[in-house]
């Protein structure tokens, strides 16, 4: 099954979940379900590198998450 990552609307969250044909998405912090997806990639379960890690926790921290998402798309064509 797909895991996909998804941005809260509502509080800003990033998180991932494990998408099936009927879940319906739910923030873990706040609990919304007003969410959007973001890249419509497959986040390999358990290779996530730790670089990944650092980076979205800098973009969340600096609240620029378009920036993030290109860094990482170079990251991952390598
Ligand atoms: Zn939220």
């Amino acid at each position: 099954m797909p895991i996909y990552e998804f941005h809260c609307k509502a509080c800003d969250e990033q998180y991932e979940v494990l998408v099936r044909s009927s879940t319906v998405v739910t923030c873990p912090k706040c609990g919304s379900q007003d969410a959007e997806r973001l890249v419509s990639r497959i986040a390999p379960h358990g290779k996530i590198p730790e670089m990944r890690r650092k980076m979205r926790a800098m973009a969340a921290a600096g609240g620029d998450t378009s920036n993030f998402s290109k860094k990482e798309h170079a990251t991952f064509k390598s």
